[in-house]
Formats: structure tokens, sequence, C-alpha cells
């Protein structure tokens, strides 16, 4: 999978994520870094977001109704069964 350019700015909450990290919105929607304009802007919009550190070879391309993922960080109530349709047309 091709990584996006980054787009968080020194100091930025999801500056030092790693590069495969997967993004759950607060709206349980899943992200790939810079692969949308999807992101929060300040820390206290970040505190509302989830991510998947680690995630298992292939996953972003199993996300759907009978594979949903749930947060490993952040905000870790977050699952998810749906990827958004930018971030998957920018992988
Ligand atoms: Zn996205």
């Amino acid at each position: 999978m091709p990584t996006p350019p980054r787009v968080y700015g020194p100091g930025h909450p999801f500056a030092d994520l790693p590069d495969d990290v997967l993004l759950i919105s607060p709206s349980r929607m899943v992200h790939v870094p810079g692969g949308c304009d999807h992101y929060p802007r300040t820390a206290e919009q970040a505190t509302l977001w989830g991510w998947i550190s680690d995630p298992e070879p292939g996953l972003w391309n199993r996300i759907g109704p009978s594979h949903p993922v749930r947060a490993n960080g952040g905000n870790t109530d977050l699952t998810s069964e749906r990827r958004c349709a930018t971030c998957v047309s920018a992988t």
C-alpha cells in the first residue's frame, strides 16, 4: 500500500504516529494518514479519535461489515466497518 504524504505539522497530536497507522474518526470511519482532509485540527478534537497501531498486513483492504475493526490507541471505544472513500482512492 503506497503511503500518502503526511499532512500533520510538527506538534500535531498525530505527527508521531507510525506511517502505517490507521485512524478512526469520531464518526467511525477509517482513514489512512494524509489520505484525505478529514483529520483533527486541534488537540482537543484529536482526543476524540482513535487509531490502529501495527495493523496486520492487508487489514485496510479487509475492513467492512464482515470485518469490523477497533482502535487500539487513542479513543479505544471506537469501532468501524467503513473506510473513507477518499482514502480508498488514495491508496
Ligand atoms: Zn479519509
